[in-house]
C-alpha cells in the first residue's frame, strides 16, 4: 500500500524543480467547466488547462472511453499496432487533407516529427544545401531544443549551448519578410494559423495564402503548427478550413487529448514516404489509452452541433466582454477566433495581464494571460451559457478589483 503524505503548495518548492510558479491553491476534482480546490472552493474555468480540456472536465464519454480502454490494453510498443491508433488515424485522415498520421505525445513532439520530416524530405528531393526553415517572431512551437529554436522566443532557446541552425524568423502577418528570407534552400515555412502563446494573434488569410503560393514557388513545405487552434477550438475542426490554405504538414496536440496527452502530425503520403522504417519513433506515441480518449473527443467534438455551439459561445463571450468594458474600460479590442479569444488590455492597463489573473483566481473564474498584455481565454469548447455567464461575473468583480486598487 502507498503512503499518504500531506500534500501542500509549500510541498512543491520543496520537491518539484522550480522551472513552474503554480498559484497557491490546489484543484483536486473538476466537473464540466468547474473545478474545486483542496478547500471545495470552486472555480470556473475559462483556461481549459490551456486550450487543453476540450470538452471540459471528466466528460462522461472520455472517461469512458479511457475506463473501456484500461481494461483491455495499455501499451505494446511500436513493433504492434493497435485497434484504437487505427480508428483514430482513419478518422483523422478521412476528416483532413491528409493522407497518413504520426502520433506523438505532445505538441512539441508533433512539431519535432514535423521539422525533422521536412528536413528528410528536403534533403531526399534536392539534396543537403535545402536546410532553412522560415518562422515568425513570437510564434511558440514548443520546449524542445529544436522547437524552442524554431519558435520565435530567444529567451526560450537562449543558454542551452549551440542551437539547431538553419532556424530564421521573419515578422507574422508580413509577407514581405518571408520573400526578403526565401529561397531555393528554404526546406519549410511553419506558421500558427492563430498566434497563441504569443497574444492571440490570427493570421490574416491573404498572409497564409502568401505563404502557400511562396511555398509552391520556391519548392518548401508549408506547415501549420494547429497544436492550440486545432480540434474544434475556432469553430472548424482544423483553423486551415476557416482560410481555405492547406498545409503539407500539420500539427495537432491539445485539444485532441481533451486532457489525456497525445499529439499528431498529418500530411499527404507523398511527403510522408520520406519517414522510412526506422528515420523516427516514440516508446508511447500512438499508445491505445492515448488514441482512445483522442477518438472519443473527435467524434464529441466534430459534429457540427458541437462546431456551431462554439462559434455560439464565441458571441456569449465577445458580448459579455463588450458589456465589461463599457463598465470598466479595460480593453482596447478583443482577438482570435471561437474558444480561443484575447481581451487585449488598452494603453492604461498594458503590461498589467497578471494582475488581472490573479484577480480572476481570487474571485473564482481561471483565466489565462497571453503575454503581459492580453487576457486569453480557452474553455471547454462545450462550456454552458450558464457557466459562461457567471463566469463573467466573477471576472467583472476581478477587474473592479484591479480598477479600484
Ligand atoms: C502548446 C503549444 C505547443 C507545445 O505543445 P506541448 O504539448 O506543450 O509540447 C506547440 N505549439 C503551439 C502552437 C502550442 O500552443
Amino acid at each position: 500500500m502507498t503512503t499518504t503524505i500531506a500534500v501542500n503548495r509549500a510541498l512543491f518548492d520543496e520537491v518539484m524543480v522550480p522551472n513552474y510558479a503554480p498559484a497557491s491553491v490546489i484543484p483536486v476534482r473538476g466537473e464540466g467547466s468547474r473545478v474545486w480546490d483542496q478547500q471545495d472552493r470552486e472555480y470556473i474555468d475559462f483556461a481549459g488547462g490551456i486550450a487543453v480540456s476540450s470538452l471540459g472536465h471528466c466528460h462522461p464519454a472520455l472517461v469512458n472511453a479511457l475506463k473501456q480502454q484500461a481494461e483491455k490494453l495499455w501499451h505494446l510498443s511500436n513493433v504492434l499496432t493497435n485497434e484504437p491508433a487505427l480508428r483514430l488515424a482513419k478518422k483523422l485522415v478521412d476528416t483532413t487533407f491528409a493522407d497518413k498520421v504520426y502520433f506523438a505525445n505532445s505538441g512539441a513532439e508533433a512539431n519535432e516529427a514535423a521539422f525533422k520530416l521536412a528536413r528528410r524530405w528536403a534533403l531526399d528531393k534536392f539534396g543537403e544545401q535545402k536546410q532553412q526553415i522560415i518562422s515568425f517572431g513570437k510564434s511558440f512551437h514548443g520546449r524542445t531544443f529544436f522547437t524552442v529554436t524554431v519558435g520565435g522566443q530567444a529567451s526560450y532557446s537562449d543558454g542551452f549551448g549551440p542551437k539547431p541552425g538553419a532556424v530564421v524568423h521573419a515578422e507574422f502577418n508580413n509577407l514581405d519578410s518571408v520573400k526578403a528570407l526565401i529561397s531555393d534552400k528554404t526546406c519549410a515555412i511553419v506558421v500558427e494559423p492563430i498566434q497563441g502563446e504569443g497574444g492571440i494573434i490570427p493570421a490574416d488569410a491573404s498572409f497564409l495564402q502568401g505563404l502557400r503560393d511562396l511555398c509552391d514557388e520556391y519548392h518548401a513545405l508549408l506547415v501549420f503548427d494547429e497544436v492550440q487552434t486545432g480540434v474544434g477550438r475556432t469553430g472548424k475542426l482544423f483553423a486551415y478550413m476557416n482560410s481555405g490554405v492547406i498545409p503539407d504538414i500539420l500539427t495537432s496536440a491539445k485539444s485532441l487529448g481533451g486532457g489525456f496527452p497525445i499529439g499528431a502530425m498529418l500530411t499527404s503520403s507523398a511527403i510522408a514516404s520520406h519517414l522510412k522504417v526506422g528515420t523516427h519513433g516514440s516508446t508511447y506515441g500512438g499508445n491505445p489509452l492515448a488514441c482512445a480518449v483522442a477518438e472519443a473527443v473527435l467524434d464529441t467534438i466534430n459534429t457540427p452541433e458541437v462546431l456551431a455551439q462554439v462559434l455560439h459561445n464565441e458571441q456569449i463571450f465577445r458580448q459579455c466582454l463588450a458589456e465589461l468594458n463599457e463598465q470598466y474600460p479595460v480593453f482596447s479590442e478583443v482577438r482570435g477566433q471561437g474558444m480561443l479569444l484575447g481581451a487585449v488590455l488598452n494603453e492604461t492597463y498594458r503590461g498589467r495581464a497578471r494582475e488581472f489573473f490573479l484577480a480572476a483566481a481570487e474571485q473564482g473564474v481561471m483565466v489565462l494571460i497571453a503575454g503581459p498584455d492580453v487576457i486569453r481565454f480557452a474553455p471547454s469548447l462545450v462550456i454552458t451559457e450558464q457557466d459562461i455567464r457567471e463566469g463573467m461575473q466573477r471576472f467583472a468583480a476581478a477587474i473592479k478589483q484591479v480598477v479600484t486598487g
